[in-house]
């Protein structure tokens, strides 16, 4: 009986406000962010985990999946934008986060923030999103530990150009603790070296550990 009348609140809510997935449109239930097909599209893929390239200042990466598998989903998050994604993207780097038992032991987590120019030409951090979404699905305790000085993106550079215009482009924001070990977010990873850059700037306040964690890695 009080289910059947769960059900019928469920499906008059359905009618008054329709929902729809946020990749394909597709009608769903108002609960939902995406629909089936699109969510094993996220999810269907397999997580890479640790990923094998050396950097001067990061421990580790780790991340999702490659670029191309999840191209679509990280580009409609950043560009359209479509800001209820970045509790799927959240659900996907916790996948990798908990399946570490390395990872899955660092309660401190920061990201790579952006400049403030990007910030208001997209309206909205999309990393430092992703990255609150994250520590509530996770239980860490996130800290701002950075800041981004303004330079020119890095996607309008090549591979050398990046590298040198990274250096300087971080600074420290604000301290709070300083952890042991702490779990830095960013959404792709191509050359290593804003990342990299960001690990540096962490470990000069005394961190020990710096472990990247991406949605994708694109090199
Ligand atoms: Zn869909």
């Amino acid at each position: 009986m009080i289910k059947n009348v769960i059900t019928l609140g469920y499906n008059l809510i359905n009618q008054l406000f329709p929902n729809t997935c946020v990749l394909c449109e597709q009608k769903i239930d108002f609960r939902q962010i995406l629909c089936q097909d699109c969510r094993e599209k996220v999810f269907g893929v397999f997580p890479v985990m640790s990923v094998n390239k050396k950097f001067r200042f990061l421990d580790k990466l780790w991340t999702f999946t490659k670029y191309d598998e999840i191209r679509d989903v990280i580009i409609n998050y950043k560009f359209t934008p479509r800001i209820r994604l970045s509790k799927i993207l959240a659900e996907a780097l916790y996948k990798v986060y908990r399946s570490s038992p390395e990872l899955k032991n660092i309660p401190h987590i920061t990201f790579v923030p952006s400049t403030k120019v990007s910030k208001l030409q997209r309206g909205f951090d999309h990393i430092e999103k992703l990255t609150y979404e994250f520590s509530k699905v996770s239980n860490t305790e996130l800290l701002k530990f950075l800041k981004a000085i303004n330079k020119k993106p890095q996607i309008e550079l090549d591979g050398k150009t990046r590298i040198s215009n990274v250096i300087g482009k971080y600074r420290i924001a604000e301290i709070k603790t300083i952890p042991e070990k702490i779990v830095l977010i960013d959404d792709i990873v191509t050359t290593g070296s804003t990342i990299d850059e960001c690990a540096k700037v962490l470990k000069s306040i005394g961190i020990k550990e710096v472990h990247g964690l991406t949605l994708a890695y694109n090199f």
